[in-house]
Formats: structure tokens, sequence, C-alpha cells
């Protein structure tokens, strides 16, 4: 029965010096991030803005995403988290969807804004930048400001429809009025899902739903409450799974959030070594580019005590090679933009059972059902992965068939084939979507990826099916090599010949630098199979 940002209220009154975020040497404490959320509370109420209207935040991991999303919800607004990296067209499409009236973004990225907010119901616009929180004296940064010179394209003037970000924090007062939300029915999020399958859609989540997903991540923790955890942002916060496994979970628990605004493995490798952190959620692809750093063995990652891999299968060999180099756990779980995200997780300190995404959470109860016929199926059938529980969504934004076909009497129908062992256990197998026909045979790209892994020479990879004129779709694997492997199209076909059934070995390799990923670091198939498609109309 509480709204999320009770807790952020709640951690500022119980710990108002300790330090709430670190971000690139700054420190801010829990106070002061409370006293910044109630002036951009009251500086949107200013500007009109009412129960129930959206806000779009659009900004990398940085203090202002924090104070941006949680003065929305003390505003009474719903915010509407958007990629830093859209383009024009995916930019118009969230925000004429979401029906955004007010935006929060980068000043750098004000052009692209401008260009299409006609097109929208984004009524003002508020500017920021990195630097704005950087540890310097005001007295510093204020002549570095004005000059041009720092990547500034435009400089965004202060008042009309635009506002400026350090302007409005000197103008806010700390008066906002309390709106009356009910977290049950009333939303605190428009989530707009990853889009690897598709479109991405407007997921529908209560303050009911965050808070108890965000509930559930502390208890898994296995912790008591408000330990003295650190936890590392790589994450984007835009993601729902950052913005429940690090963002709010750290407000929750009242414990120190690193933020990174951009990943890139030095700079995080660093960060770990100097700052410590205890937690650190992130993504196989995350984990991979860690492991493979030439200088790791110079840095010193023995702070790291738990790590939870989502968003997509993690392959053991991963898992087994960080835990060695961290003496830290890295548990596999599971979960969806439309369940806040997490349903499923391996136990971090016992139990676990690798190649698993666990059991199901507290609350949450999870089934697998025959996709044609909707019964439920015994232990060990492969079958879609159902769900229920208090951070299961309310819906899609404005579509109303959609949400009816994945909701039916409480159950939210993942869209993941998998299956659970005797002691309750779930697989994943694969998504429904991206299972291949190839010539009447259902292959599931993981299972040949899993084989690929296993190779001492692959970094990365990722299987798709791509269309074939005579076997409907065929088998093709795209490869990154680790540094010094050298291995030829022969040498890898007759290694999965050696360990795949024949119909499931690709019939086509392709070598590749680097693949094409999502914002949390998710392999986009989808992109690769639509370049497949380019080249052959
Ligand atoms: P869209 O739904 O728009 O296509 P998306 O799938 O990237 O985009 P998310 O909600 O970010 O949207 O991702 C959820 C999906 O991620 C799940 O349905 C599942 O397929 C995959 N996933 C998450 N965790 C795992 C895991 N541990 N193993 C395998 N797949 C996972």
């Amino acid at each position: 029965n509480r709204t999320l940002q009770s807790y952020l209220v709640e951690s500022a009154e119980n710990y108002p010096n300790k330090t709430a975020i670190h971000f690139m040497g700054k420190e801010i404490t829990f106070q002061e991030l409370h006293d910044s959320v109630k002036k951009f509370a009251s500086y949107l109420q200013g500007l009109g803005l009412e129960k129930g209207d959206r806000v779009g935040i659009m900004l990398p991991n940085t203090p202002q995403a924090v104070i941006a999303y949680y003065g929305t919800l003390l505003a009474g607004g719903v915010v509407v988290q958007t990629n830093p990296l859209y383009t024009e067209r995916e930019l118009e499409y969230q925000m004429s969807d979401s029906g955004a009236k007010v935006l929060v973004c980068l000043d750098i990225l004000l052009p692209r804004v401008n260009a299409i907010k006609d097109e929208t119901k984004l009524e003002h616009v508020v500017t920021t930048r990195i630097k704005d929180y950087l540890p310097f004296p005001k007295n510093v940064v204020q002549p570095m400001l004005q000059k041009r010179e720092y990547g500034i394209v435009v400089k965004p003037e202060h008042g009309g429809d635009t506002h400026v970000w350090i302007n409005m924090m000197e103008e806010a007062s700390s008066e906002y009025e309390e709106r009356d939300v009910d977290p049950h029915e009333d939303l605190a999020l428009l989530q707009y899902t990853g889009g690897t399958t598709g479109y991405p859609k407007g997921v529908m989540l209560t303050h009911h739903n965050l808070v108890a997903n965000t509930q559930m991540c502390q208890r898994w923790l296995y912790k008591t409450e408000h330990a003295n955890e650190v936890v590392l942002g790589i994450l984007p916060f835009f993601h729902v799974y950052g913005m429940t496994t690090v963002m709010n979970l750290s407000v929750m628990m009242a414990q120190k959030m690193i933020l990174i605004p951009k990943f890139d493995v030095d700079s995080v490798l660093k960060a770990i070594h100097k700052e410590r952190p205890t937690l650190f959620p992130g993504a196989p692809t995350i984990y991979i580019g860690l492991l493979n750093h030439p200088k790791l063995s110079k840095f010193d990652l023995s702070s790291i005590e738990a790590c939870i891999s989502g968003s997509a299968p993690l392959p053991v060999e991963v898992q087994e090679q960080f835990e060695q180099i961290t003496g830290g756990r890295l548990v596999e779980g599971y979960g969806l933009t439309e369940t806040s995200p997490v349903t499923h997780a391996n136990f971090v300190w016992e139990n676990r059972r690798s190649g698993t995404i666990g059991v199901p959470w507290p609350d949450t109860e999870a089934k697998v059902f025959n996709p044609d016929t909707q019964e439920e199926l015994e232990a060990g059938e492969v079958g879609e992965i159902v769900v229920k529980g208090p951070q299961v969504m309310r819906g899609y934004w404005n579509r109303p068939e959609e949400t009816e076909q994945s909701l039916k009497d409480g159950w939210f129908f993942t869209g993941d084939m998998g299956y659970m062992d005797e002691e309750g256990y779930f697989y994943i197998v694969d998504r429904k979507k991206d299972m291949i026909i190839a010539g009447g045979f259902n292959i599931y790209p993981r299972e040949v990826e899993e084989v690929l892994y296993e190779h001492e020479g692959i970094q990365e990879t990722v299987v798709a099916g791509i269309p074939d004129p005579y076997r409907g779709e065929t088998v093709k694997a795209y490869i990154v090599l680790k540094e010094d492997a050298k291995m030829t199209e022969e040498d890898l076909d007759q290694y999965c010949r050696e360990n795949l059934a024949a119909f499931k070995v690709p019939k086509l390799y392709e070598f590749r630098e680097e693949l094409p990923k999502t914002a949390v670091g998710k392999i986009l198939r989808r992109k690769l199979v639509d370049e497949e498609k380019e080249k052959s109309q």
C-alpha cells in the first residue's frame, strides 16, 4: 500500500547523511537527493502537471535521471523512460504514443527533440548536461558552462517552453502539492519493452507493481534491511531492469549507487577497483566484456559479493570464470518489462542450479502451459511459461487487444518457451518468436548457441533463422572470436556436427568484430535477420 516515492522520503528521514549517489567522484546524500526531488516536483506542478500526466525522461545514468524519476512521482505524474539513443522516429513514436507533456533530456539532444516536438503533445522540455553534477565548485562550473567548447551544440535558452536544469533548480521552491495516489490503481510508469522482437509496447506499471518487485529483490538478497551495500549502476535506468535492481532497490534499502553513464569496460573495471561495490546486476554481454579485458588481472574485483544476470541466457563458463576472478556469486535470473521485471532467480548463497533461471520469487506463481490448449503441463514438458504475481503489469498502454492476448485470468503469457524440473527450477528453452523452423524441424537458437559458447575460441555468438526459399528458414551463426583465436567456417562446421544433430547445425557462419545490442546489452537477433531480409530483396 505504499508509493515508490515514500521509500525515498523514508530513507532521507532515517539516513539523511548517507551517500545515495556516487557520480564520477561526486557524492550526493539522501537528504540532498530528497531536496532536489522536491524542487523538481514543485517545478513540474508549476508547469501545470496534473495527476497522471506523463513525463518523459531521456537520460543516461546521472543524478538527474534519479531526481527526475522520483520528482515526477512526487508530483503525481507518470514516468515514461526513454532511451537517449533513440532516433527522431523512435522518439516521436514513444512521445506520441505515451502523450507525454514534459520531456527531460541532455541539451545535446535538444535538436532531436525540437524536430519532433510539434508532432507530439510535448509542452515543455527540460535540458540538462552531464556536467551539471560534476564535483567542481559552482564558480568553476558556471564559466565553463557559458563557453561553448564543452560539446554543447545548442545552448538552450531558459524560458518559454524550454527549461534549463540548473536554473530550474535555483528557481524552484521545495513546496509541492501532495497528490492523492492510489498505489494499486495509479500508474507510476509507462515502460516501453526492449523492442527485441518488434515495435516497443508501452507497459503500464503501478506503484504496487514496482514496490512489490523491489521488495522481492531485497528479500532475494537474504540481507537484513538497510544493509551497507554499494550497488554498481551500469544497467541503464531507462530500462526496467536497471531501474528496479539498481535505482529503486538502492533507494528502498538506503544504499549507495554508483552511476556509470556509459558502459565501457575500462571505466567499469576502474570503478569496481576504486569504489568497491558489493552488488553488480548485469547482463551476460557485460560480464563477457569484462572477462575479456586484456588487463583484467590488474584490477581488484574482490569487493563484489552478489551479481544477478538477466535479460538473456548466461553461459555457464562465463558464470564460473567470473566467480573465480571476483570471489563473488553470479546467479542467473529472469524477467520481462511486463513483470517489473523480475519473476525468477537462483538463490545467491545456496541451492543454486546453473543453467536454470532459478525458482519463482516470493509471492510469484509460475506454470508451464501447452501453448495450443493452454492446459498446464507436467514437470519436464516444454511449453509457454506463464506467471502471476503482484509485479505483473496492468496491461499495454492503448493496446487492448494485445493486453487481452497476454493477460488471462491474472496469468501473464511470457512468450518464452521453457519447462520446470521436479524440484521447481525453471529452464528457458527460447522465445516462442525466435524458434527457427527449417525444413519442417523446430530449432531453438539457444541450444545451438550454448554449444558454440563451449568452444574456447568463441567470445560471443548469436544464432538466427534467416529466410530460405526452400527450407523456409535456415540456421545462421554470427560469431565474434576471442582476440587470439583463429578459426574457419569448416572448423566450426566440424565442431557443430560433432555436438549437434544434423538439422540443428548452422548452414551459414559469419565472423564479425561485434554484434548489435540493445540498451541492456542483449544481442539484437532481429536486426541481423532484418539485414538478411534486406540483402535478399
Ligand atoms: P520486446 O518484448 O519489445 O521484443 P525485449 O524482449 O527485449 O523486447 P524485455 O522485456 O527487455 O523486452 O526482455 C524480456 C525477455 O528477455 C524475456 O521474454 C526473455 O525472452 C528474455 N530473458 C530475460 N532473462 C532471460 C534469461 N535469463 N534467459 C533467457 N532469456 C531471458
